[in-house]
């Protein structure tokens, strides 16, 4: 056994002050992650400062050319969210697709990029997109945000406070999902911005966590569908490579999913 103490903060600036004055203290939004860790024994912080319930965190904005998804958003309300199915469909799909009911309705975007698992589906968004993560110290661009597995850029005590999406001109998502965890075995995120950038990412391929795929997106910059993607080589060498899949065959899926995402997209 061990003690902790539970905080439900009412605000962002109460959760930073109570953070300021624990010894260990650990933020918590769905729980989904945070809590089994702890059961295990994996994380004991001496105090869990609650996030869930902070007003400031929740809801899905669309103003002109952005969708801001605030921290503590659960991944059912993205999902559901007739804003952000109309302005970037893409990412509510996305979000539909994240783990089973229970995991959507208690997950959070902001935990998942915190916790930056190499197989989330949150992060490939953010790189695809160029999206920009806000604090409560400050803005960092996705493409800063990630940092290798389970790393970010985050210094300790930083409380996520939003995400915010330029719409994409064009943006699709395919994931092949792993049957049982449901988080990716490789899934692409294709966009093509406003500005006509093309930018790919994916998750669950590689060993460093959710990557850029520059070779795809030089293939897509000189011709916008599928089969443009079918000469691209994707070496297998740094990808993830364990009982669900070898690195060849996570290769294999960064281009099979790149194409089904182009032709989501549109
Ligand atoms: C069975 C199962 C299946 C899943 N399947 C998928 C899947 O298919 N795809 C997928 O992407 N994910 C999946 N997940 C992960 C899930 O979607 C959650 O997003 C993820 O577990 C963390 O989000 P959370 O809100 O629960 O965060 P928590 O567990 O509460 O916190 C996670 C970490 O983030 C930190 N944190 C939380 N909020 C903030 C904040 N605002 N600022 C700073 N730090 C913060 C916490 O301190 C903690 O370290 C699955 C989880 C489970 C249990």
């Amino acid at each position: 056994m061990y003690q902790t103490t539970y905080h439900r903060a009412s605000s962002v600036d109460e959760a930073a002050s109570l953070f300021g004055k624990s010894s260990e203290a650990k933020f918590l939004s769905g729980g989904q992650t945070l809590l089994p860790v702890m059961k295990q024994r994996l994380a004991s912080p001496s105090d869990v400062i609650d996030l869930a319930k902070i007003k400031e965190l929740i809801g899905v904005e669309v103003s002109g050319d952005t969708v801001t998804i605030k921290a503590a958003t659960p991944h059912y309300d993205v999902a559901t969210s007739d804003a952000a199915k109309k302005a970037i469909p893409a990412l509510a799909y996305l979000a539909s697709l994240i783990g089973d009911p229970a995991v959507r309705y208690r997950g959070t975007i902001g935990g998942s990029i915190a916790n930056n698992d190499p197989a989330a589906d949150y992060p490939a968004a953010l790189l695809a997109l160029g999206a920009t993560v806000k604090t409560n110290k400050r803005a960092i661009a996705a493409d800063d945000f990630f940092k290798g597995l389970f790393t970010t850029a985050l210094e300790d005590g930083e409380i996520i406070t939003a995400v915010s999406f330029p719409v994409p001109a064009k943006a699709g998502y395919a994931k092949m999902r792993h049957p049982a965890s449901r988080f990716a075995l490789t899934a692409v995120f294709v966009a093509q911005t406003k500005s006509g950038e093309i930018r790919v990412a994916a998750t669950g391929a590689s060993q460093s966590g959710v990557m850029r795929v520059g070779a795809i997106e030089a293939a897509l910059k000189a011709n916008w569908s599928p089969s443009a993607i079918d000469s691209v080589s994707i070496p297998a060498s740094g990808l993830l490579a364990d009982i669900h899949g070898t690195a060849e065959y996570r290769a294999n899926l960064v281009k099979v999913m790149a194409q089904r995402a182009v032709t989501a997209a549109g």
